[in-house]
Formats: C-alpha cells, structure tokens, sequence
C-alpha cells in the first residue's frame, strides 16, 4: 500500500460519510453495477460519477462563449496537464483558456454543499489529477488511481466480479455527459457546433498534436476558434493509470458509449435540476 491508498483506507475507516467520486472512464476497468457495490463494501457510503458537473462546466463554457463573443480563440480542457502547459509553456495563451471548473471539482463542489459533513474521494484514471489539481484544494480529501483502487480490492479481497447485484448511483447523474473521458466528448455534450462553424472547431489529443496546434495559435496561424484539447491519446480513455490499456481506444470508446446505453436504460430517477443543485456555487476558476 502506498500513502495515498493508506490515507484512503484510514478516511473510510475514521469517518462516517464518506463520498466516492469516480471518473467516467471506469468502465474501461470495472464492471457496472459492480464497481458501486464493490465501492460500498469497501465502506463509502455513497457513490457517484462526475456527469452532473460536466453538464455544469458545459453549461458555463457556453455561457461565456455567448457572453464573449469576440474573443479570438476559446480553448477548453478539464485537463490539468494541459492547462499546466499553456500556463508554463504558452503565458499569452493563457488568456483564452476558459476559466470553469472541471467536472470533477464541480461535482465536488455541490456534493460539498449539499453533504458538508462528508469526505470525498475521487478515484482517477491519471495521476495528474492528483498532483495538479486535488492535491492543491480542499474540496477533494484525497485522490487514488483506477490501478491503486484495484491493488485495495485486491488487499482487502474484494471481487467485483461477483458482487454484480442491482444497484444505482447516488444521484448528481446527467446521461448525456457519460461520453466525457472521450476525445470530443466536451464538444459533442455542450453542442459546441452551435455556436461555431465546422472549420472553427478543432478537437485534438496527444502531446506531440497539441504543442503542434498551441505553436500555431501562439503565433496567429490557424483559423481554428474553439479548442477542445485532452493530453492523453484517445482522451481520458487513454489516461496512464487505466488497468486495460492494452485495448484500443476505439474498443476503449465503445465500452463508454455502452455502458451510458445500458446505464440509461436502467434510469436513474435521482436527476436534479441545475437551480436546485448549483445554486450559489462559483465555479469559476483563477
Ligand atoms: S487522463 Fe490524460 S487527458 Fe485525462 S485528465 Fe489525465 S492527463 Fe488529462
């Protein structure tokens, strides 16, 4: 066990209420139902995914798109490495990265104002979640990878293979945004080609492809308007710490697509309006 899985196990262990936030791309690794029932014998209290504060980010992306709309380029990116390299390696880039929380800390945000008694966990396909964007805030308690969270199961013999009995998330679930951890998936859930025409719209992944296109947009030479950039190959889907990485990210893909089919089909009743759920929160960010 490392620190962060020994931290893990003592916040379960020390506290009543506990939440556990997993990212979207869980299902490339666990099974579904399974991986709620796993997490709850493991000693969360509740379990969620991130969908609902991906409808916030997008919801707040296309309001400051409407609000802005002169802006000469918007780039937009839940992830914090890429941000980390425009702020180091593109400072006059700085100034269109659209400023909103990721889906990840929205969702921590209104699970922290609806359960002010409770901790959170987030469990993460990257450790970059951790490094760059938990572990400087107090809103996410601690953070384990998809890797790290199977080496717990594994300790504390937990088979999710078995434990595939019926059961649901805790609320905060917009279906839509389940294709997230997908290259394009922000584009596609916020409706981006709305507001922009095709050639304006540029969805790309991978480090050598972005420093490509940030080179062209620090030095004025690309027509594209809207950036949707992801670090990792594929999207979230590619992220380093996925168990299955040896799947292709088109397989990798189609495993999210079906989940959100079957996980749509069971219907979630526990969907809440954004008024009732994000009323007051800031989610900008600095
Ligand atoms: S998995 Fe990759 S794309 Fe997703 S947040 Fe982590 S580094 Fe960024």
């Amino acid at each position: 066990m490392n620190i962060y899985q020994k931290k893990v196990l003592s916040l379960i262990k020390n506290n009543k209420k506990t939440y556990c936030l997993i990212a979207p791309s869980f299902p490339i690794d666990f099974k579904y139902p399974n991986i709620i029932n796993a997490l709850k014998k493991l000693g969360f209290s509740k379990v969620t995914e991130l969908t609902f504060g991906a409808r916030m980010t997008n919801y707040y992306y296309i309001k400051y798109i409407k609000e802005n709309p002169n802006q000469k380029y918007y780039i937009t990116s839940p992830c914090p490495t890429v941000n980390t390299l425009i702020k180091n390696r593109y400072p006059k880039l700085e100034k269109y990265l659209l400023k909103y929380d990721s889906p990840l800390i929205a969702t921590a945000k209104i699970i922290k104002k609806h359960n002010p008694n409770y901790k959170i966990v987030f469990i993460s396909p990257c450790k970059a979640k951790r490094i760059l964007e938990t572990d400087n805030n107090n809103i996410v308690d601690e953070t384990i990878t998809f890797k790290e969270l199977q080496e717990i199961f594994d300790y504390k013999k937990i088979d999710i293979n078995k434990l595939n009995k019926k059961r649901k998330f805790n609320s905060y679930i917009r279906e839509y945004t389940k294709i997230y951890p997908i290259s394009g998936g922000l584009s596609k859930t916020s409706k981006i080609s709305k507001l922009f025409k095709k050639n304006e719209i540029l969805i790309t992944e991978g480090i050598k492809e972005n420093i490509e296109i940030l080179d062209k947009i620090n030095n004025n030479k690309t027509n594209y308007r809207f950036i949707d950039i992801l670090n990792c190959k594929g999207g979230c889907i590619g992220g380093p710490d996925i168990i299955n990485n040896k799947i292709s990210n088109k397989k990798k893909a189609n495993i999210i697509k079906k989940y959100r089919k079957i996980s749509s089909r069971e219907s979630i009743k526990t969907i809440m309006g954004k008024k009732k759920l994000a009323l007051n929160i800031n989610f900008k960010t600095k």
